[in-house]
């Protein structure tokens, strides 16, 4: 709000006057036709033929009764402009015939101030408003008695516009300033701080005089900005303006509080001398911590990645190293199990041999331990066969004699091989009767080698009583056989079942399967043997109740192995 710039305020409108000609601009109405003593005017008139007046202002001059002795050519001037309004205190040719009393108040509040008294009032004329200040003073005579008045009236409307104006856009400023989230200041000549908007104080948790009289550089420290930039000092020594200079500020708790100072230079306007900076700090100290954040994350990264660059190259090495050890590995263990292989087999033959007693009689003990000899053995050739065939498959050296086979004869060599390990077992195995005429095509050895594996597992895992059988699907569209194994023996758990293909897996879970001999490789040869002939293995078991092997392979072009022979 406008501060009130005078010490008083009467408003009189005048359009709300006008009806009444008597009526004055300044004041309460007026009334005419009143006598006023004669000879106290004429002690004024001849007073105030020596006193100077200001013709520049509207003036007048008035009896203690209001009465209107004097008004000068300004005042009638502006009495015109007014037209039918009159200023106080009514026409010119009046004056020294009426009694006026409309300059009562005034002359009333005159003589009790006993003082000159100031008052502003303001005017509505045409729909406008002005604004007038009125100063009406005591005239005394000799004995300091006060005998009239004189005021003039002073056209004060611009100025108080202005002052009014001037108030408003200082507040909307302040406003803005208190609504920014960024802090104003002021500096000297010699960049000494001389005001700091309050915003400071609220970031910096200081009061700002504190502040005030000191340099920047007294309470904080200049820094590149984000750009790289440090601006402020070079522009201040050129007198020019500079922008987002960082300002760092350390806090008692050795945090930092970061800053952009822009500012420009301000100079006299009348000398156009430098007399400082006016600028804003902008508190940009999350901005810097995200930046600086984003680094620390960048730079993580970049190591990071650094980091696993350097791990795959060792993962390359140690990779190739590996590859070259597995190939290193596996024809090594080919070699040895050539080299095994001969001298077992002299083993198992003499054990056999010594057995069958072919040499001569022997004590019983020792066909005993010839016959563990010749187990032993056996098994032991065994795995050097299984592990020459993993080492074969893995160094991709596996070579396969593919031929159309009549699949009952293979199947029929197999199950001859495990018959009698069937028969001792007492199992039931007419299922593995089977008659078809479907010719494969497969290895002879590496089929009746899976053939013969599974059937073992199906022995070798079922107990005395239960059954074993062999079944065929042929499917002409995709033209393959599917040979099942089955069996009504222990069945593999769900959760083993996933692995019984892995190497050297062998189901533990139960006292029987430790009892079955085994390498836990024969599934694991046959799976990739199979596939390496076109076709796969699957199972499909149920604990306790038994399970299915199926082995897929190819059938031959319609063409039987038979029909083979007369081409
Ligand atoms: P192993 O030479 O030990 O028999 P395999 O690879 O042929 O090795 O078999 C792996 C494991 O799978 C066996 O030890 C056994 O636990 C399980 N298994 C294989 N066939 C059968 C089956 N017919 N019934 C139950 N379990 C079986």
């Amino acid at each position: 709000m406008a501060e009130k710039p005078f010490h008083d305020q009467k408003i009189v409108d005048l359009a709300n006057h006008r009806a009444d000609p008597a009526d004055g601009a300044f004041g309460a109405s007026i009334t005419r036709g009143q006598e006023h003593t004669l000879a106290a005017n004429e002690q004024v008139m001849d007073l105030l033929s020596h006193i100077l007046v200001d013709e520049s202002l509207p003036f007048y001059v008035t009896a203690l009764d209001g009465t209107v002795l004097q008004v000068n050519d300004f005042y009638k001037k502006l009495d015109e402009a007014l037209r039918d309004v009159s200023l106080a205190p009514g026409q010119v040719e009046h004056v020294g015939k009426y009694a006026v009393p409309s300059l009562k108040p005034v002359v009333e509040d005159v003589l009790a101030s006993d003082t000159t008294v100031r008052s502003e009032e303001v005017v509505h004329i045409n729909g406008r408003e002005r604004v007038f200040l009125g100063r009406h003073s005591p005239i005394r005579n000799e004995r300091k008695e006060i005998i009239a008045v004189a005021g003039t009236y002073e056209d004060v409307t611009v100025q108080v516009r202005g002052i009014e104006e001037a108030n408003k856009t200082q507040a909307r400023f302040q406003d803005f300033a208190r609504a920014s989230s960024d802090w104003f200041f002021e500096c000297d000549d010699n960049m000494r701080i001389r005001s700091l908007s309050d915003r400071f104080t609220a970031i910096v948790g200081q009061p700002a005089s504190l502040f005030v009289g000191s340099k920047f550089e007294q309470f904080g420290r200049l820094g590149e900005n984000l750009d790289g930039r440090i601006d402020g000092p070079k522009a201040i020594q050129s007198r020019k303006p500079f922008r987002e200079q960082l300002f760092i500020i350390n806090e008692p708790n050795g945090s930092e509080l970061k800053f952009h100072l822009s500012a420009v230079p301000v100079f006299d306007r009348t000398t156009g001398d430098f007399s400082g900076y006016r600028g804003v700090g902008m508190d940009v100290t999350s901005r810097y911590e995200q930046v600086e954040e984003a680094r620390g994350i960048r730079e993580n990264l970049e190591s990071l990645l650094a980091e696993l660059t350097r791990k795959n190259m060792a993962l390359d090495i140690a990779s190739e190293q590996a590859t070259s050890a597995l190939r290193a590995k596996n024809e090594f263990l080919a070699a040895m199990s050539h080299e095994l292989r001969t001298p077992l087999n002299a083993i198992i033959g003499f054990a056999e041999a010594f057995e069958q007693q072919t040499f001569g009689k022997l004590d019983e003990a020792y066909i005993g331990y010839a016959k563990d000899i010749r187990k032993s053995g056996q098994h032991l050739l065994g795995l050097i066969n299984d592990i020459l065939d993993v080492a074969v498959i893995e160094s991709g050296g596996l070579s396969l004699k593919i031929d159309d086979l009549s699949l009952d004869v293979l199947i029929e060599k197999a199950v001859h091989m495990n018959m009698e390990a069937a028969r001792q077992k007492g199992l039931n195995i007419d299922a593995l009767e089977v008659v078809t005429e479907a010719v494969v095509r497969a290895d002879d050895r590496r089929l009746t080698q899976i053939l013969v594996n599974l059937l073992s597992n199906a022995v070798k895992f079922t107990k005395e009583g239960g059954s074993i059988g062999i079944s065929l699907s042929e499917d002409s569209v995709k033209k393959q056989v599917d040979i099942t194994v089955w069996d009504t023996g222990i069945g593999i758990s769900a959760s083993n079942l996933a692995h019984v293909f892995e190497k050297f897996h062998q189901v533990k879970d139960h006292i029987y399967s430790r009892s079955q001999e085994g390498t836990g490789l024969g599934l694991h040869i046959s799976r990739e043997l199979a596939r390496k002939m076109g076709g796969d293995l699957t199972v499909v078991s149920v604990e306790g109740e038994g399970s299915r092997f199926t082995v897929t392979v190819p059938l031959a072009d319609g063409v039987s192995a038979d029909d083979l022979d007369f081409i």
